[in-house]
């Protein structure tokens, strides 16, 4: 019958099929980082970070190519873009809708299910506008009160 080829077989197989069909070339560069970014699961990432491993994984990458590849696959639908404050912005592979926690200490954000917040009433949206999604950023600071 017909052969499967496994994941092992092929490690690329899945990153070149997902450039594709978000219309991306699938250069050596655009694998590389889309493996780091979405082998293992869903993650949010700082360009910063993501430039961190892919010094670790040997990938010869400048901070500035993977800021516009980040915004390339973010711009395709590959990621979104989370943006907790000015200069600080989260690439996540999580897509569905979802909320966040920001931990102000540590500077690291945490899913929050959709169906934990309720929004109970938003304001008209501005004409010749139409409404994509409503982020919830929850922001949290190491208690400071004795208990
Ligand atoms: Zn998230």
């Amino acid at each position: 019958m017909a052969y499967i080829s496994g994941m092992n077989d092929r490690p690329f197989t899945y990153v070149i099929e997902l450039l594709h069909s978000a219309g991306l070339r699938p250069t050596r560069q655009r694998m590389a980082l889309a493996r780091l970014l979405f082998d293992e699961g869903n993650r949010h990432v700082t360009a910063e970070e993501l430039h961190r491993e892919a010094k670790k994984a040997r990938i010869p990458v400048s901070l500035a190519t993977i800021y516009n590849t980040l915004h390339q696959f973010t711009a395709a639908g590959l990621l979104r873009e989370v943006i907790v404050e000015p200069g600080r912005a989260y690439f996540d592979t999580n897509l569905a809708s979802h909320h966040h926690f920001f931990f102000e200490d540590s500077g690291e954000i945490e899913d929050i299910p959709d169906n934990q917040v309720t929004i109970s009433h938003l304001p008209d949206i501005p004409e010749g506008t139409e409404l994509n999604r409503v982020d919830v950023v929850v922001r949290v600071a190491t208690s400071t009160s004795n208990t």
